[in-house]
């Protein structure tokens, strides 16, 4: 099924991918709890166990930042681990994004009570999100004397969320950074990740704890090195690029491999396969080529595209624009964003050929449309402008 395909081309874009799609425990894996102070702990998680998870303990309970990749080993592992911590229920569950490694203990956490907080986004995607609380672009919760701030950004995901603890000074970057993978730039490109990047450490002092979605803890110095070698890399790639090199040659370039070896902080013997330093590169280009329509129009020229819309079936699609680029979305199914190719059609990002959105109206009007998804041709009118 073709929404699959873009599901998991989404999972190989992050590089996560044995993580996300829930690879069993390996043998020897295990959490290693940091104490950061007695009401704010750090789990690590790695080896198939999933991401990195905070744990804030205020007087009616706990909350989690991220839910580890739960499956019959690790959630015993995880629980477990919290347990020896603390015997507070836990109240909240916070997913830096949807992917697996960080959200898939939201179910088990959901069912002993927890309330699940994360970007309204992850509503539109396949399947129920289970999320309790969304928010659009900033949202404050207050935990007890912990003040908890969640940021929207895209760059790895359409839902990332940065997490920002006050009183315990902490920030979680989710998988827009890691000290043990990388590069990691996403939709956005370079561009993009600079800009979250240069957010982070706005929000950093020098003794912010920052927790990368994978990988040891870190501090604002790390942020700025991470942000250096993210620019350069992607430098080089476009600039190898530029003379006509393929991602098959460039994987042989001895300063490109000195450049994905910066990423690899926990010094892993097989880092990356060649296969995935294509793809990586491959990615990259494709991220830093991609025009937004912001870019090539005005915005009243981009306005009158946007709407919700009723397809013959009688579902509702919502064409949006978040940053001068324009998403097609459907609550419970995808998200993706629409690359103009010419007239009045768009192609949807990195599904099949094929799969594209053609506003049929001459001139201004765009009430109608042709889209086709998976192979399937729908027409559509638009019911009410955004
Ligand atoms: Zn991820």
């Amino acid at each position: 099924m073709k929404i699959k395909k873009y599901i998991v081309l989404l999972v190989l874009a992050v590089g996560f991918l044995g993580l996300a799609h829930g690879a069993g425990v390996r043998p020897g894996a295990k959490i290693t709890t940091k104490k950061i102070n007695d009401n704010f702990y750090v789990l690590l998680g790695g080896n198939g166990l999933g991401a990195n998870c905070g744990v804030v303990i205020e007087d009616s309970g706990i909350l989690l930042i991220d839910s580890m990749n739960i499956h019959e080993q690790s959630h015993t592992m995880l629980l477990k681990a919290i347990r020896e911590i603390s015997d507070k229920p836990v109240r909240y569950v916070i997913n830096t994004h949807h992917h697996r490694d960080h959200s898939g203990g939201n179910a088990f956490f959901k069912k002993m009570g927890a309330t699940i907080v994360t970007q309204e986004n992850v509503h539109y995607r396949p399947g129920d999100s289970l999320a309790d609380i969304t928010f659009k672009d900033k949202l404050t919760l207050e935990f007890g004397d912990e003040t908890v701030e969640l940021y929207h950004v895209v760059s790895h995901t359409f839902n990332d969320v940065l997490v920002r603890l006050k009183k315990n000074n902490a920030l979680f970057t989710g998988d827009n950074h890691a000290t043990s993978w990388g590069p990691s730039s996403g939709f956005y490109g370079i561009a993009g990740q600079v800009e979250l990047l240069d957010k982070s450490i706005s929000m950093s002092d020098p003794n912010t704890v920052v927790v990368p979605g994978h990988g040891y803890l870190t501090d604002v110095k790390h942020l700025k090195q991470f942000k250096r070698d993210s620019i350069e890399w992607t430098q080089h790639v476009m600039a190898m690029h530029k003379k006509g090199a393929a991602p098959e040659s460039m994987i042989k370039d001895s300063t490109l491999l000195e450049l994905f070896q910066r990423f690899n902080g926990e010094k892993r013997e097989n880092f990356m396969t060649d296969d995935m330093m294509k793809r990586r590169i491959g990615y990259q280009i494709t991220s830093e080529t991609i025009k937004p329509p912001i870019v090539l129009w005005h915005y009243e020229k981009l306005k009158p595209y946007l709407g919700i819309y009723e397809l013959n079936d009688k579902s509702l699609i919502e064409v949006i624009e978040q940053k001068g680029h324009l998403y097609i979305r459907k609550k419970g199914a995808y998200m993706t964003e629409l690359i103009f190719r010419g007239k009045n059609t768009f192609e949807l990002r990195e599904w099949p050929k094929g799969d594209e959105l053609t506003f049929v109206d001459k001139s201004n009007k765009t009430k109608h449309i042709q889209l086709v998804v998976e192979g399937k041709s729908y027409a559509g009118k638009k019911i009410s402008d955004l």
